[in-house]
């Protein structure tokens, strides 16, 4: 009989030592392993010229090297790169790279859709189905260096050089895979991205933050969008379990938040719902009010097929943003990356529900067409 291989991506040190104690193997080896997982990007047992040819036959007996399969990788006419994903059960996710000048963030996904249904984002459209495996967040980075050309890790001259969670999904929702994942991402041994180049971003899980801060250990990022109730219950849903006091003291109190490493506020701008002069000088009230160290990053909205939001006019961003400087924040505006390739901020989906709202768009086109046409 057959047992199911193990996937050893996505294993913790200490399991990658247990998982090879189980073979029979000394400690030692899983060192090497580590090595050649994380440090060198091996992606087969082959390429591992420092194990015996015995141990190379023996271990995929037993394991094998899993990445997410690559099924589309798109480059925006800015730059910006986008990678959709198959994972072993056929489920799409999405990640993307985002080039600066002189860096660049890799955004992954946490989650396949999201729970939590945001009224302006295009993955909350899309229901939760499952959350992703540390194998899976880990996978995201690996396979976009392995399509980079980023192995070994530490290269002079790579794109990726931070992480964000701000693709697909909810990462508080996923706490247990999420914090398993970045703890081997941050590993100084293998893929060695540091805690101050990583940014976790949410909507505002609120009993999780204090544990995100104690136990996960990276910066902050909140999708705060809105600064009354009212208006938070209807764009953030999740607002009406944890509203905003809740949120705002749960950020003063973040372990990791100082003013040498601010919270960044994600504020996205919806046309003549949230951009008035009158919310630019409450948001930065109530951050006084808080005590919270914050910078801001105000993010146009980038529109989706089915939206009825609207991007805020260019004045509208511009006079939200010098309100916020002169009242002493940072507050600089994102500009859109990759949204010809639906990359940017808000519109990741699985390519296969994307399908879906275009063959409805296509069948509405076709009744319209074979309408009577109206008289004039
Ligand atoms: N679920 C997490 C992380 C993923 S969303 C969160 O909500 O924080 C990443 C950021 O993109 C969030 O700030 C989100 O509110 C924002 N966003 C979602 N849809 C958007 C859109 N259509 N345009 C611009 N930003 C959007
Ligand atoms: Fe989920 Fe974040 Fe989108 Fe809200 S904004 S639906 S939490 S992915």
């Amino acid at each position: 009989m057959t047992t199911a291989r193990t996937n050893l991506i996505g294993l913790t040190r200490e399991e990658l030592t247990e998982a090879l104690a189980a073979i029979g193997e000394k400690p030692f080896r899983a060192k090497q392993l580590w090595h050649w997982l994380y440090h060198q990007g091996a992606k087969s047992f082959d390429d591992m010229t420092t194990l015996s040819k015995s141990m190379r036959e023996k271990l995929p007996e037993h394991f094998y090297v899993g990445r997410p399969e690559v099924v589309q990788h798109l480059t925006s006419v800015d730059g910006t790169q986008k990678w959709l994903f198959r994972l072993e059960d056929g489920n799409e996710i999405e990640a993307v790279l985002i080039p600066e000048e002189d860096r660049g963030a890799l955004c992954i996904s946490s989650q396949v859709g999201c729970s939590l249904n945001c009224a302006f984002c295009n993955t909350g459209t899309q229901r939760i189905v499952r959350n992703l495996t540390a194998a899976e967040l880990v996978g995201q980075v690996m396979a976009a260096r392995d399509s980079q050309g980023e192995w070994p890790s530490g290269l002079d001259g790579r794109k990726i050089v931070n992480i964000v969670l701000m693709g697909m999904g909810e990462p508080l929702m996923n706490f247990d895979n999420v914090k398993k994942a970045l703890k081997i991402i941050k590993d100084g041994e293998g893929i060695a991205i540091s805690r101050r180049r990583i940014t976790l971003s949410t909507s505002g899980v609120v009993p999780m933050m204090a544990r995100a801060g104690e136990e996960i250990d990276v910066d902050l990022a909140i999708s705060l969008h809105a600064v009354r109730d009212e208006l938070r219950d209807v764009l953030v849903p999740i607002n009406k379990k944890y509203p905003l006091d809740s949120l705002l003291k749960a950020c003063a109190a973040y372990p990791g938040a100082r003013n040498s490493r601010r919270i960044t506020m994600e504020y996205v701008m919806l046309k003549d719902v949230n951009d008035s002069e009158a919310d630019a000088h409450l948001l930065a009230k109530l951050m006084r009010q808080y005590d919270i160290p914050a910078k801001f990053n105000l993010i146009p909205f980038n529109p989706w097929p089915g939206t009825s939001y609207e991007t805020s006019s260019n004045n509208a961003v511009h006079r939200f943003s010098k309100i916020l400087n002169d009242l002493g924040f940072s507050a600089p505006i994102r500009h859109p990356r990759g949204r010809d390739i639906m990359a940017a901020c808000g519109q990741l989906k699985s390519a296969s529900e994307n399908q879906k709202l275009k063959d409805l768009a296509a069948k509405r086109e076709a009744a319209l067409d074979s309408a009577p046409a109206p008289s004039i």
